[in-house]
Formats: C-alpha cells, sequence, structure tokens
C-alpha cells in the first residue's frame, strides 16, 4: 500500500523520488493528476470543513508537506516515508520539463513576483515552454480558464495559498489533461 490515512486523509507514504516517478509518467501519458501538497495546517483546517476535506479526497495524492506530518505518523506507529515538499517538487517538475521539453501554466502570487519568476525560468530552465503566466489576484477565473484550456499545458502549477488553490483545481481541472498541484508559497521562494 502506498497510503497511511491520518486525520482521515490517505498520504502517499513512499519516498520523494519514487513520488516524482509517478508524476513525471503521469505527466508524460497526459493523465490528469491532482496534487495536494498537504502541511499540518492544511489537514487541520480539513478536519473543520467538510467542503475542503472532499476536495482533499478528490486529489490524485496528497502528499506530507512538512516534518509535522512525518512526526505525527511515527507517533502513531504508521509509516510515512519522508517529507515531501511542494517546493521540491516544483523544482523537480521544472528541471524534468526542462529535460523533457515539456510546457508549464504558472498561476499565483503577485505581479511583481511573477515578472521575478518568469525572468528566473526562463534563465533556468530554457527548454521549458512557458505558455502562461498569471498573477493570483485576478478577479474573473473565465478567462484564465479558457487560456489554460486552450493551451493544454503538460503541467499547471498553482500559488494561491490554500485553500484558494486547491478550489481552483477541483473546479477547473477537467479543462486540460495535465498536472495541476497547489504550491502555496513557492513562487515567491523561486522568485526570491
Ligand atoms: N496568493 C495569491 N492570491 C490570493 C492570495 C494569495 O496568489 O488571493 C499568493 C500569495 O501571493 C503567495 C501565495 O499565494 O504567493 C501563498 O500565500 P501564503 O503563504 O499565505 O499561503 P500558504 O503557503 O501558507 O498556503
Amino acid at each position: 500500500n502506498n497510503t497511511t490515512k491520518i486525520l482521515n486523509i490517505e498520504f502517499y507514504n513512499r519516498s520523494f523520488k519514487s513520488f516524482c516517478e509517478l508524476i513525471e509518467k503521469r505527466t508524460e501519458e497526459r493523465e490528469n493528476t491532482f496534487v495536494v501538497t498537504a502541511n499540518p495546517e492544511i489537514a487541520v483546517n480539513a478536519q473543520n470543513d467538510r467542503k475542503f476535506m472532499n476536495i482533499v479526497k478528490s486529489a490524485d495524492f496528497v502528499v506530507p508537506d512538512g516534518i509535522g506530518i512525518v512526526k505525527g505518523a511515527k507517533m502513531l506507529d504508521l509509516p510515512m516515508k519522508e517529507r515531501i515538499s511542494g517546493y521540491d517538487i516544483f523544482l523537480e517538475m521544472l528541471k524534468w520539463g526542462n529535460q523533457n521539453n515539456k510546457s508549464a501554466y504558472f498561476v499565483g502570487s503577485k505581479p511583481e513576483v511573477i515578472i521575478k519568476l518568469r525572468n528566473k525560468v526562463a534563465e533556468q530552465y530554457p527548454n521549458l515552454t512557458i505558455l502562461g503566466m498569471k498573477d493570483g489576484y485576478f478577479k474573473n477565473d473565465i478567462k484564465l480558464v479558457k487560456s489554460i484550456q486552450k493551451s493544454k499545458p503538460d503541467m499547471v502549477f498553482m500559488a494561491l495559498g490554500s485553500p484558494k488553490q486547491e478550489e481552483f483545481i477541483n473546479k477547473y481541472r477537467k479543462v486540460s489533461n495535465s498536472l495541476w498541484i497547489g504550491l502555496g508559497g513557492s513562487f515567491d521562494v523561486l522568485s526570491g
């Protein structure tokens, strides 16, 4: 079994490396994939919010993003291989995308962060096609969703913070058979 149930959430419990291989294969095959990178805050929030819990449960993978989840598992004597952070997945998928000429759409963070992110990604990952970059303070989803639908990115990186990013992915993931992943503050980190 590849998952461990904690707080009613099935967490992926194998290594970071095996997780990346798994989502790379799915992305290669254009399988629609939703990844929740769950830190303890997300796991706790889901306990008190039925709608959010259902969204988390609808994900293809929930990874333990935070040492708190791994330590919690250990205390309960449950298997949990290691921490798998959204930021580490982000870096790995950028690298993999660059090596394999994939494409990506980036949504989230402040407009000034997006400008720096665009330069950084273009410079460090020149073979990754940037199909779109949109800051996370848009008023209307529809234009953005249509753009994602039309451009069919291999990967959609969503950094709107939680639960906004998971709500957005849950609502719109069907428009493109992409890897959809919520990344919290990762754009701020990479661009900084
Ligand atoms: N953010 C956004 N739109 C919003 C609210 C937040 O794009 O309406 C961005 C924010 O600029 C930051 C990211 O979401 O880059 C993550 O925010 P935060 O650190 O608060 O979330 P967490 O990482 O704790 O999920």
